[in-house]
Formats: C-alpha cells, sequence, structure tokens
C-alpha cells in the first residue's frame, strides 16, 4: 500500500481542480508515513474554510473544529494523551482573524503540535472575499477598489509571539514542503508551517506562477543560520515575508518540558481516573 492510501479515507476531496490544497493533503500523508506514524496515534484537526475538509479526507482520528478554534482543539486532544501526534491545519482566515488570538498564544505555550497554515490570502469557501492576508488593493466582490488594510505578516507576528519552529514553503513546492513537514513533526515544541497554497477560483493575482516567481529559498543564501533569531527576523523583513524553507528552530525545549514533565500521565487519566478506551468511549 503507497502512503498517500494508508493515511486516506474513501472520501474524494471535493476542492476545485488545480486547488493548492491537494498537494499539502498529499504532503502530510507523505510526512507521516515517512516517519511511520500509527494511523491510530495519528490525530488531523481542522478549522472552517476550505482548508478545514482536510481532516476528513485523512485515515486517522480526526476532528473537524469550528472557526478560528482549531488549536484550543488540538493542544486539549495532546493534553489529554501527550502520545498522539497532532497536526492541526487551518486556512489563513482561520488562523489569523477569528483565530489570531489562539494562533499566538498558541506558539508562545509550545506545545508539541504541529500547526499547518494553508494560505492563499482570501477566503475561499465564502466566495473570495478579502482575507487578514490579503494584499492591499485586492480585487474582491466586496472590496471592488482593492483591499486597504495592510496585511499582517505571519512569519514576523509568529517570532515575535515566541514560535520555536517556522517553516514556509509553497504547494508547487513538494519536495521541500515535506520535507518541512517531517522536521515540524519531530521538532519538540510548537511547530508552525504556512504553506503557500494558491485558490485558483477566487484568488487570481497569487497564482502558482506569482508564487514561483516571488518566493526566495532561505537556502540561497550559504549563510543563512536558521537557529538565529536576529537573522530569521531579517530575512522575513528582506523578503516581506515571501521566503521559503527553514526560517528558524530554536531546539531548547526547556519551557515545554518544566510545564509538562514527560513524567505526567495524560490529563484525562490523572483528573478522571479512567483509562484512554475508558475515555474514547464517552467521546
Ligand atoms: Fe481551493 Fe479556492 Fe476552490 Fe476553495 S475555492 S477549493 S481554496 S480553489
Amino acid at each position: 500500500m503507497n502512503s498517500v492510501k494508508k493515511y486516506s479515507n474513501n472520501v474524494n476531496p471535493n476542492w476545485c481542480p488545480g486547488c493548492g490544497h491537494f498537494s499539502i493533503l498529499r504532503g502530510i500523508q507523505v510526512a507521516a508515513d515517512h516517519l511511520k506514524i500509527p494511523n491510530e496515534r495519528l490525530v488531523v484537526a481542522s478549522g472552517i474554510g476550505c482548508s478545514g475538509r482536510l481532516s476528513g479526507y485523512m485515515n486517522s482520528y480526526s476532528f473537524h473544529g469550528i472557526h478560528g478554534r482549531i488549536l484550543p482543539v488540538a493542544q486539549g486532544i495532546k493534553f489529554a494523551n501527550k502520545d498522539l501526534v497532532v497536526i492541526a491545519a487551518g486556512g489563513d482566515g482561520d488562523g489569523f482573524a477569528i483565530g489570531t488570538n489562539h494562533t499566538l498564544h498558541a506558539m508562545r505555550r509550545n506545545l508539541n503540535i504541529t500547526y499547518i497554515v494553508l494560505n492563499n490570502q482570501v477566503y475561499g469557501l465564502t466566495k473570495g472575499h478579502t482575507s487578514p492576508l490579503s494584499e492591499v488593493g485586492f480585487v474582491t466582490k466586496s472590496t471592488p477598489a482593492g483591499a486597504s488594510d495592510i496585511p499582517l505578516k505571519p512569519g514576523v507576528l509568529s517570532l515575535s509571539a515566541g514560535v520555536t519552529f517556522l517553516a514556509q514553503s509553497f504547494s508547487g513546492f513538494q519536495e521541500q514542503m515535506i520535507d518541512l513537514m517531517i522536521k515540524g513533526i519531530q521538532h519538540e515544541g510548537f511547530s508552525f508551517i504556512n504553506v503557500f497554497s494558491p485558490c485558483v477560483t477566487f484568488n487570481k493575482v497569487n497564482t502558482y506562477q506569482w508564487y514561483r516567481e516571488n518566493l526566495k529559498d532561505v537556502t540561497e543564501d550559504k549563510d543563512y543560520d536558521s537557529t538565529n533569531f536576529q537573522m530569521a527576523m531579517g530575512k522575513l523583513i528582506e523578503t516581506d515575508g515571501l521566503c521559503t524553507g527553514l526560517i528558524y528552530q530554536n531546539t531548547d525545549t526547556q519551557r515545554e518540558t518544566k510545564l509538562y514533565p514527560t513524567s505526567q500521565t495524560p490529563l484525562v487519566q490523572q483528573n478522571l481516573n479512567i483509562s484512554i478506551d475508558e475515555f474514547n468511549k464517552i467521546i
């Protein structure tokens, strides 16, 4: 059985043909296969939006949450059973509009989960209005004169919030994206992977071609050091966030281990005094 089949259920994704999200779904499945994560130890939780459908296509535990709240759900899952590999996925609207507060606080809390943002700089599911990551001047039906608000910068924001792993990639760069997903899942702490994922239906500006022409790989700079915070911040500013690769990684996990010692048994067992099997029956 190939890796995609092992982690796929029998539901056909109903994304538009050409949507960047197909590549991200496959990337997660290939990364999970590479790491040999048992299906029953993998949880994929997703928010609302076209991206939110992703968890419904996985042969793993999955949770389709409410808009902007997938990180509280993902953190709760990890709290309940630290042995699970938890991947949260959501769109740029989900993570950087209604969910911004959760995103920033989850980053500074640094639980060992992976957060993948399927970033198409637009709201696709609700028919193409501006997201907080849309560029100034982006024309939609609801902003016919062009978006006027300055877009948030997820990379700079996440570093400011104390994220310990930041990577960026593009749906069109499968090999790089999968490698970063593997590294993100292996990272002991909160890993944030911002994937530029073209919406072929509602974003006619940030297309596959546009990203190929505008994204710069940080490894083009031979002196780039992803453990150097100042260099990471500088690269994001210099490229206006349009860079890919492992932008920053802080491998000091002291903060997490102090808060959640590895000797700690799952909270569900501590607090409710029941087994995981009993808990699973309840939920
Ligand atoms: Fe993908 Fe855009 Fe279609 Fe949604 S509307 S499935 S984001 S192409």
